[in-house]
């Protein structure tokens, strides 16, 4: 493998050369956005909607962006030429800066912008012919979950339950309600319709809520979103789950319970069908 070159302020340098000053407000407070695109044969997969929801993330939080569309651009088409992987992700991060200890943001500092592209290993054909297991936790963070913010504690220690307990994803519960995994959303088949929860604070819109909308019609599966009940994800005929580098997964067991039949169901095959079309390969694996 080539040695890994990453983009830090201006530069690009061998991963290991990177170097952020310790008083950086990331490191100090999480006090910084993010973003994951993947980039499928040199074309990057919905990459206007990922641009567009960094910068809704980095309005919310009030740090300006540091690049106009072109300059975006140029980053990731740069990171993607440097490496040989026919297929990458590319890692954004933006945060406040550097800067003397104080929670209130600082003045006249620029933002720490850093990127990294790496391989994008899909999940292989065993994981989707057999499906992922997943446990499910109350959800414990904050109520700014729409923020694709690098303060992740919530996130990390719900993973942690879910690797502790052998499954590949903890997905969490609020008031009883579903909100998402800790790195991805959850999507709920019953009776033939496709549910997702609603579009709020309490979690993070994928890029893949659009997609999946849109090939719900193409497939002709009524997409609905709504509070979905604890209930609901027990007594669901399928549960699917989707993410920027896992696409869309079928979940086959939840609690070490089975989910419907314990086997990959037909609204996810038709759905990772339309997904592979889409991202410009065949609708089955190994087309
Ligand atoms: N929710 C959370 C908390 C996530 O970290 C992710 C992965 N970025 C998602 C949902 C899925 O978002 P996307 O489809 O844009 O990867």
């Amino acid at each position: 493998m080539n040695a890994q070159t990453v983009y830090l302020n201006g530069q690009y340098l061998p991963l290991e050369e990177a170097r952020v000053p310790v008083l950086d407000r990331g490191f100090i407070f999480g006090d910084g956005v993010y973003e994951v695109v993947p980039i499928y044969a040199g074309v990057p997969f919905r990459w206007r909607h990922h641009l567009a929801r960094l910068k809704r993330s980095l309005a919310k939080i009030a740090i300006t962006n540091p690049h106009d569309d072109a300059g975006w651009d140029h980053i990731i088409s740069e990171l993607f030429g440097r490496h040989p992987w026919p297929n990458q992700f590319v890692y954004i991060q933006v945060t406040r800066g550097v800067a003397k200890r104080d929670h209130a943001f600082p003045v006249g500092v620029s933002p720490t912008v850093f990127a990294m592209a790496s391989e994008l290993v899909l999940p292989p054909d065993s994981v989707r012919s057999t499906g992922i297991a997943i446990i499910t936790a109350p959800d414990e963070r904050w109520l700014h979950c729409d923020i694709k913010s690098t303060s992740l504690l919530g996130n990390v220690l719900a993973r942690q339950k879910a690797v502790e307990a052998g499954a590949a994803e903890c997905v969490m519960l609020r008031d009883g309600f579903l909100t998402e995994g800790s790195a991805s959303n959850l999507w709920v088949v019953r009776n033939g319709t496709l549910l997702g929860s609603p579009r709020d604070h309490l979690v993070l819109e994928g890029i893949r809520y659009r997609l999946l909308e849109e090939l719900a019609e193409l497939c002709e599966i009524p997409f609905e979103l709504r509070r979905i009940a604890r209930e609901e994800l027990f007594s669901a005929d399928e549960l699917l789950l989707t993410s920027a580098t896992k696409e869309v997964l079928p979940v086959t067991s939840i609690n070490a319970q089975a989910v419907g039949t314990g086997k990959p169901g037909p609204v996810w095959a038709k759905l990772y069908g339309a997904y592979r079309q889409a991202t410009g390969r065949g609708a089955t694996a190994g087309s």
